[in-house]
């Protein structure tokens, strides 16, 4: 037997799992499960070229036996082994970059950093969280039985080794287990931490059969039986995985409990490697608009590694449901690693980049069931996806390509619901634009028919120009930052001036303007608060008067939207429009004109909270708004 010291790294290591205390060691199993299915990988692939080293036996699997009487765990594999030379080398020195870079960034203070271990996972080392002794015995594929290993270790600065005679092939890992970790002899809680953990194992993970108390009375043997699922489903070949399975697949392991809208399979190879099985769910799911919610968990080689990853997907990505698994990511990435490392900034660019392909081929395929998916998505998930039209620049133009609006020229019917015209994409919209107009115009409204009502529509309606409602709480928001599309500008219909006007009309409306110019400062006087300025309207033909803004003034949507959030925002000011071609407006100027301005005042009061009240908002005091109606009523009546 000879005796060795660990390298100092070890040592530090060592001292770290042996001292904190720490809330995550379950993982050991995973680790040590994970490196005997790296040998068994190993083994495969030496195989390949060399023959004999199978001996006879090609089963490569992962045994875990129990022995609640002696306190010890086992785990035992058919793969590749050790010999005497690799073991001192393997088990005794820190090889992984990695694991040095996070010993250091460590420190010494183990209370301190005692979760951050589990966070990361350590490997081999992590077994000393659980266990005060370990042996390691073990025969490399292809020599002799005398020339088996046992290693062996307490944890502290020494392993010793000897050679041993061993009758097969791979390596069995002996782990005493400390006191107060003998939860890992149950075979239950075994059980749980390898579905957990590591139910993709491509190879059979074994464990004995849970006895029932008749059978532990007859004194029967527990036979092992596979408890992980064996083979990754996204490792196997798409053309050989059925529709059902991959519903199965998302229903267990993504957690839902719908049928898929959609699902995409990618393989990338190359300098990049990864699998991903992606799903977007067909209901809504009641935590979409948490943004911490995430639905991807990460495998690194088949072995699971995190749930709910933010770092794979952007947030307007967030709904997306599936596994990602990495080829070239390390086994002991953390969340903080995982933020800024290279790998995965290229894994979400691609699976940004393919999942926004798959819609766009949905959207415009011929096939009615795969339009009819998109339409799906979009009906669901369209709002998060335009969040992209805010936040991500590289992707803004292919998200804007995927947006659909309802507008004044979408006149079919979704099916089963009469009410809700058809969408239209903003291509479309473009390609219907007639000569002459020469921005893309929406209206923000809180409802559809709040939009459809709208009399800002007027005057584009009688030019022939569409016009895109906007009805998502979140579209204020994007609206904002989503001024142009094809080079074209998109403008609100309720901010700014309307461009409507020819040269002619123009200069008519400046004459009127001229003659109403004391009827419209009296209007401004009395209306006063809210209400920063009145003139007269260029995009009205019907309405005697609607509400607009300038054209960076928060919209009183976008206002309710920031205080429902809890901030602070300052009543917006509107601007009123009066239709010089309406009567009631003709009229009430002509009062104004003659000095009888008895009540002139009032009437103004109630055409500003009609224009209020038509674009979905409240009168300021309806309790006086209700009053002059009635007023007005009694004359009438
Ligand atoms: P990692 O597996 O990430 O390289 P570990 O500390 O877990 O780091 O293991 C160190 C090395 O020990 C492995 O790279 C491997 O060479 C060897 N090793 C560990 N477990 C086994 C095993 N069950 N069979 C063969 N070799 C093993």
């Amino acid at each position: 037997m000879t005796q060795h010291a660990f390298q100092t790294e070890v040592q530090q290591l060592l001292h770290l799992m042996i001292h904190a205390l720490y809330s995550n060691r379950e993982i050991f199993l995973r680790e040590l499960i994970s490196n005997a299915s790296d040998a068994c990988d190993k083994l495969r692939f030496k195989a390949l070229t060399e023959t004999g080293l199978y001996a006879g036996d090609d089963r490569l699997q992962v045994n875990i036996v129990s022995d609640q009487e002696a306190g010890v765990l086992t785990i035992s594999d058919t793969g590749v082994g050790l010999t005497e030379a690799e073991a001192i080398e393997h088990l005794g020195t820190i090889a992984k970059s990695g694991t040095k870079a996070f010993l250091q960034a460590m420190g010494t203070d183990a209370a301190k950093n005692s979760n951050l271990i589990g966070q990361f996972g350590v490997g081999f080392y992590s077994a000393f969280m659980v266990a005060d002794r370990i042996v390691v015995e073990s025969r490399a594929a292809g020599v002799s039985a005398d020339a088996g290993v046992r290693w062996e270790s307490a944890g502290d600065g020494n392993f010793s080794t000897e050679v041993i005679t061993r009758a097969q092939r791979g390596t069995t890992i002996t782990l005493h287990l400390k006191e107060d970790a003998k939860e890992f002899l149950d075979t239950w809680r075994l059980r749980e931490l390898v579905k957990k953990y590591s139910d993709f194992v491509s190879y059979p993970v074994l464990l004995p059969k849970n006895l029932t108390e008749d059978e532990k009375k007859e004194g029967k043997t527990a036979e092992p039986e596979q408890v992980n699922a064996g083979q990754a489903l996204w490792t196997r070949p798409k053309d050989q995985i059925t529709a059902s399975e991959y519903t199965e697949f998302y229903k267990t392991a993504c957690k839902q409990w719908d049928e898929p809208a959609t699902r995409l399979h990618l393989t990338v190879e190359g300098t990049l490697s990864f699998t991903a099985l992606l799903f977007v769910p067909s209901e809504k799911p009641m935590d979409l608009f948490d943004r911490e919610k995430r639905g991807l968990s990460l495998y690194v080689r088949r072995v699971f590694i995190m749930d709910d990853n933010k770092d794979l997907l952007p947030d307007y990505l967030r709904f997306v449901r599936g596994i990602v698994d990495s080829d070239d990511l390390p086994l002991n990435v953390s969340r903080e690693i995982l933020q800024d490392n290279a790998t995965v900034q290229k894994i979400r660019k691609q699976l940004t980049k393919k999942i926004l392909d798959h819609f766009a081929s949905l959207a415009s395929s011929n096939d009615e069931a795969e339009k009819a998916t998109f339409t799906t998505i979009d009906e669901i998930f369209g709002s998060v996806l335009r969040e992209a039209l805010v936040n991500d620049f590289d992707n803004k133009d292919k998200v804007a390509r995927l947006t659909r609006f309802r507008s004044t020229w979408t006149t079919a019917t979704v099916e089963g619901d009469e009410k809700r015209p058809a969408k239209t994409g903003l291509e479309d919209y473009v390609r219907r634009m007639p000569e002459g107009q020469k921005a893309i115009y929406v209206v923000n409204a809180g409802s559809l028919e709040a939009a459809q009502g709208s009399p800002h529509l007027e005057g584009y309606r009688s030019k022939g120009y569409e016009v895109l409602f906007l009805t998502d709480p979140v579209d204020e928001w994007v609206a904002q930052h989503f001024t142009e599309f094809d080079k074209k500008p998109i403008t609100s219909i309720a901010k700014g001036l309307a461009d409507l006007a020819t040269d002619d009309e123009k200069k008519s409306l400046d004459e009127q303007t001229k003659s109403y110019e004391g009827f419209l400062g009296f209007a401004k006087a009395n209306l006063g608060e809210g209400i920063k300025d009145v003139r007269l309207s260029a995009r009205l033909t019907d309405s005697p008067c609607c509400l607009v803004g300038d054209t960076h003034d928060l919209s009183p949507q976008m206002a309710d939207l920031m205080k429902r959030m809890g901030q602070d925002v300052p009543k917006p000011q509107r601007i009123l429009e009066l239709n010089p071609g309406h009567p009631l407006v003709q009229k009430l100027q002509a009062r104004h004109t003659a000095g009888t301005t008895d009540g002139l005042a009032d009437h103004l009061a109630t055409l500003r909270d009609q224009a209020v009240l038509v674009e979905g908002g409240r009168p300021t005091d309806p309790a006086a708004f209700a009053k002059r109606i009635q007023a007005l009523m009694t004359l009438a009546v």
